[in-house]
């Protein structure tokens, strides 16, 4: 805690707009609130098994969507990736007499929208094959769909809305537009975003005893009620409560006879725990009620987020340093806090931006999702088996992991690129005119072993932020209804935030209105190491994420809900009906942040340097625009696209 902290440890730090433990399994097979179709994809023995898993995704029944478990990076998704980085040689691949004039390693969102541009510019006839590693499409962009009391409930499983802390530019705006996607008016007609305050329910913090010594949910702190009734509630010593309404709501200059310029300088070199700590003085116990609040933003907590991006972001504390918003501005950055400095507009699709993944592969392949328009795409049933038609200009093969990406002679003169990938335990190789890489840059080393050493430095630095997003499936609502509570910070527990399903009701899709109805719960965790540096602090979150089965959530999903909810009747073993761990060992990309270092120029930022085309070989993804956001990823998707054009 008390590490000097340098502003290089910040560089990346800014990332978007976080008793009963030991029961019995959680999933009850035939519980009537629950109808899962299918089982989980791989063999992870905690998993609950519901039946027959369907893993070839040209098979009826095939619908990753509804899959429980582990999700996210499932298990099978990441193995072959991991050998490669190991320095394991991939088995012996069959050369297969398939050619493309472009093949695209990663079916997130900005691999579908470099597919996109391809075509528009090159022609609907445009042969295309996409490979992803996972068994569904839209990398972090995914959909967890429940059938829950005879109705469909829908929760992002990573890529949670459009937004931006800057205004989309022209080239996402136009594929969003072109997509059908009317953000404005959907926004207007769709979001219901105080749906839970008006039927009384408020915002509240949990606050365990292994933290602050006795369990207590606090209703209204962070909420409705005033600050100081609700402190007085929460288990913290009288100095920490007062501590907390002073940052809260004081005005003090905590930087005095310094220029607003000198501030902002001074802030972006500690952390916003030391000007908490140091400049503030705040009292311990507060120190541990605010750690958590930068870890859904920045996947760290408040040791590893830089006190300027906590102004930034709207943090309190800093009134009354009076600093001008407008500077940070003209320097082309905005830190969140949208509505206030001209960011993006804002809209929550029930799935996320699963949605967006969805209308791109229709706008691919028709057949594969049936309809028209954004609002009928989400209920619409995505058909996996036409994703992969011989016959079809474009295909998108799942489960597909690439191993090695190289050209069929030399870079400058080849006219082909052969990529080789590895699908269930045998490997293959394709050839195609041109490559577009939208998977996790810091992998490309791995799979393009001939490209100039001072790239391969610059894509091993681009390291992700792991996070969890966890969906609870519950037979009702009654004890959040019953204590008066709808989403809750948690400080010190296992999940950092929890919070029921965003009332959205767009197309056929209809949000839960009862209480006395299943819903959906959504719960964050960011396993960062407090202490590390921000990076560190990745790497050894990654590290667990990967190395933590799956009733080891389970087991702290029941026990942090049954004691959270315990005053409002909540019961693990009756309540939950289905759990879903969507895990993001590689999650936001890293941030370049111009605040920090205005003066590198652009061809040496790291993921400046990464993303240099080499040959036919173009390198996309949200990594490559230095921002964790949809728009970064399209518009990365199509300067890669135009890239391998121009050498077409
Ligand atoms: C939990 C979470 C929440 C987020 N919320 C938001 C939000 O609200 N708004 C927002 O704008 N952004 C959000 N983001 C940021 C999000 O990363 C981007 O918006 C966008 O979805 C990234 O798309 P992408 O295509 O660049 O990368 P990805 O979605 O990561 O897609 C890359 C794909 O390539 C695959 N791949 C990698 N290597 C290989 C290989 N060797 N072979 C085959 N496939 C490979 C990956 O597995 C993945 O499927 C969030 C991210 C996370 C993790």
């Amino acid at each position: 805690m008390d590490r000097s902290i340098t502003r290089r440890d910040f560089l990346q730090g800014v990332a978007v707009s976080a008793a009963t433990a030991a029961a019995a399994p959680l999933l009850p097979t035939g519980h009537p609130a629950f109808a899962a179709e299918t089982a989980p994809a791989a063999a992870d023995p905690a998993m609950p098994s519901q039946g027959a898993a369907v893993t070839s995704q040209d098979a009826a029944g095939y619908y990753p969507p509804r899959l429980t478990g582990l999700r996210g990076s499932h298990p099978g998704s990441f193995e072959n990736a991991h050998r490669l980085a190991h320095g394991d040689a991939p088995p012996q691949p069959t050369l297969l007499p398939e050619r493309y004039d472009l093949i695209v390693v990663g079916a997130g969102i900005s691999g579908l929208a470099a597919a996109h541009f391809y075509r528009r510019a090159a022609g609907a006839q445009s042969r295309i094959l996409l490979l992803d590693n996972h068994d569904d499409f839209g990398g972090h962009a995914k959909r967890n769909e429940f059938e829950l009391g005879g109705r469909m409930h829908l929760m992002n499983g990573g890529t949670l809305e459009i937004d931006s802390p800057r205004p989309y530019g022209p080239v996402a705006a136009e594929l969003i537009k072109a997509l059908g996607i009317d953000v404005e008016r959907l926004a207007r007609t769709t979001q219901h975003p105080h749906f839970y305050e008006r039927i009384g329910l408020d915002g509240g913090v949990f606050f365990d005893r292994e933290t602050f010594g006795a369990d207590k949910l606090v209703v209204g702190l962070g909420g409705r009620r005033p600050l100081a009734a609700a402190l007085r509630e929460a288990p913290l010593p009288p100095a920490a409560r007062a501590d907390v309404l002073r940052i809260e709501t004081g005005a003090v200059d905590y930087l005095p006879g310094l220029a607003a310029d000198e501030k902002k300088d001074r802030l972006s070199r500690i952390s916003y725990l030391a000007f908490l700590r140091d400049l503030a003085h705040v009292d311990p116990a507060a120190l541990k009620f605010y750690q958590a609040r930068t870890q859904g933003e920045w996947g760290v907590g408040i040791d590893a987020v830089s006190a300027l991006d906590a102004w930034g972001f709207g943090l309190p504390g800093f009134r009354g340093l009076n600093l001008p918003k407008g500077a940070i501005r003209r320097m082309g950055f905005t830190p969140a806090g949208y509505e206030e400095t001209g960011g993006s507009y804002r809209l929550h699709f029930p799935d996320g931006n699963a949605t967006i993944a969805r209308l791109l592969v229709r706008d691919l392949i028709p057949d594969a999702l049936p309809g028209a328009g954004a609002a009928d795409a989400v209920t619409a049933r995505a058909r996996y088996a036409e994703l992969d038609r011989p016959q079809g200009p474009v295909r998108l093969r799942l489960s597909s992991t690439a191993v090695r990406v190289r050209h069929v002679g030399d870079p400058d003169a080849a006219r082909e690129v052969e990529v080789t990938y590895v699908r269930g335990g045998e490997a293959f190789t394709v050839r195609g005119a041109g490559v577009v890489l939208a998977g996790y840059n810091m992998m490309i080393p791995y799979l393009c072993p001939e490209l100039p050493e001072r790239q391969k430095q610059a894509l091993h630095a681009l390291v992700k932020t792991p996070l969890v997003y966890t969906t609870v499936a519950l037979r009702d609502w009654r004890a959040f209804a019953r204590l008066g509570v709808h989403r809750v910070y948690a400080p010190g527990s296992y999940h950092s935030y929890f919070r029921l399903n965003p009332h959205v009701n767009v197309g056929d899709y209809t949000s839960e209105t009862s209480p006395r109805r299943p819903i959906l719960v959504h719960m964050v965790r960011t396993p960062c190491k407090p202490g590390l540096p921000e990076h560190d602090q990745n790497r050894a979150g990654r590290t667990e994420l990967l190395a933590t089965p799956f009733d080891v959530f389970e087991r702290n999903v029941r026990a942090q809900l049954a004691r959270s909810l315990a005053g409002g009747g909540f019961d693990p073993a009756r309540d939950i009906v289905g759990l879903t761990v969507n895990r993001w060992p590689h999650g936001y990309a890293p941030e370049y942040n111009p605040l920090f270092d205005p003066d590198v120029p652009e061809d040496e930022r790291a993921h400046v340097v990464g993303r240099a085309p080499f040959g036919r070989i173009g390198i996309a993804n949200s990594d490559s625009g230095g921002g964790a956001y949809t728009d970064v990823a399209i518009e990365q998707g199509h300067r890669a696209v135009m890239e391998v054009l121009a050498r077409a």
